[in-house]
């Protein structure tokens, strides 16, 4: 008899059949959740010669885009917080509720947040969370939107994203998904909403192609500008040019520096797409986010000629570094670049601090700024010794070092 065939079940048995079914469901999904967020953080994905965890989920298990996408999201958060993989298990949490909690969870919300959440639908949970943080504050974006929405007219409201860590309205994160579907052979639909700042560039690029594109199809203006942005970028990334080798350059010092003629010739020679080949043979096929790796790290002696030198995709550039140096060795790397980073964020700021008070000490913007340049050593300290601190370094004070300092205009 067919297994799938169950005209003959009795409806209590079916309906029993059925709930052990789900639950059995919502079990083997937290403990696939569990295995996703597990190769993930042990990156199996790049030896396995995957750019990132969706490419490995999508080509490798052949998940759906939506699917992958929707459960790596959900197992990365169910990692920081693993009470989720008890309340997806007992059926409390569905993955579309995971992802609608993951950008408001924090370790002191988190029991309140999945309480709240249990047992409630897509669109309860949404509710609860617009109680719980209003979104008034993106109202006047919506309404400025240009009129290129859908064929409807309509923004959908489940499409804005709104980030309540950036409450100011101008710096409000929204955003549709742009669509890109094929229409015809060789025709494409291109549906996406853009800002004023691009809509106004548009515009303004029309009017520039005046005479070359009379109509001035937004099409054809695209393709212009994408030609325009690729030749820049090839360039600057690749050093792309129409007279290779038209000048010779002198070697540089930095062992890190590649010549141009080097990365044009390794762009060519690998196709612009990551060399990295895993043990069972897959090539990974990212060709963005391409980096250019050392075949031997410039630690050991490697040299920036076309033989030494290697397209490689940001995960495998990571990932050889990792097997040559040791995954920790390589985490603690960036974490100190990260902090480097973040410092010296962190000094621009305090410098910048200290520019608005020498303005109003009758300092030029561009003099206050080289002035207050001199805080950066000095970022811990109070505003006002910054302030001092910068005006010391002025050979010829106009005023006495020891005087109150005269405040900005609010
Ligand atoms: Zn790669």
């Amino acid at each position: 008899m067919d297994r799938y065939s169950l005209t003959h079940v009795p409806d209590p048995v079916l309906l029993r059949g059925l709930r052990a079914l789900v639950a059995q469901d919502c079990a083997t999904t937290a403990m696939l959740l569990a295995h996703l967020a597990e190769v993930d953080e042990r990156r199996l994905y790049a030896a396995a010669g995957y750019p990132s965890m969706f490419a490995w989920c999508v080509e490798e298990l052949r998940l759906s885009e939506d699917v992958a996408y929707k459960r790596i999201q959900a197992a990365r958060t169910a990692r920081r917080f693993p009470v989720i993989f008890d309340a997806v298990a007992n059926g409390r949490l569905n993955l579309s509720g995971v992802m609608l909690l993951a950008p408001h969870l924090g370790e002191a919300n988190v029991d309140e947040m999945l309480a709240a959440a249990a047992g409630r639908t897509r669109a309860g949970i949404e509710e609860w969370l617009a109680q719980r943080s209003p979104r008034s504050e993106l109202l006047p974006l919506v309404t400025q939107l240009p009129a290129v929405q859908g064929p409807e007219g309509q923004l959908a409201p489940g499409r804005v994203k709104f980030d309540d860590t950036q409450p100011a309205p101008e710096r409000v994160a929204f955003a549709t998904p742009a669509r890109l579907a094929p229409v015809a052979t060789e025709r494409y639909s291109l549906q996406l909403t853009i800002g004023k700042g691009t809509h106004d560039k548009l515009r303004h690029a029309q009017a520039l192609l005046g005479h070359a594109v009379p109509a001035g199809e937004v099409a054809e203006v695209l393709d212009r500008a994408l030609d325009a942005l690729i030749g820049q970028l090839e360039r600057r990334k690749f050093a792309a040019t129409g007279r290779p080798g038209s000048r010779p350059r002198k070697p540089s010092a930095n062992p890190r520096h590649i010549p141009a003629e080097v990365r044009r010739a390794v762009w060519q020679r690998d196709g612009g797409q990551c060399t990295f080949v895993s043990a069972a043979g897959h090539r990974c096929e990212a060709r963005t986010r391409i980096e250019y790796d050392h075949v031997e790290p410039i630690a050991r002696g490697g040299q920036a000629t076309v033989a030494g030198i290697r397209l490689r995709c940001r995960a495998h550039n990571q990932y050889t570094a990792e097997c040559a140096f040791g995954a920790g060795f390589m985490s603690r790397k960036r974490e100190a670049a990260q902090r480097a980073a973040r410092e010296a964020r962190a000094r621009a700021a305090a410098a910048e601090e200290v520019v608005p008070w020498l303005r109003a000490l009758g300092l030029r913007t561009d003099e206050a700024r080289r002035r207050a340049a001199n805080c950066e050593t000095i970022p811990d300290a109070p505003l006002e010794e910054r302030v001092r601190h910068a005006l010391s370094c002025i050979a010829r004070p106009a005023w006495h070092p020891a005087a109150p300092l005269p405040r900005p205009a609010p």
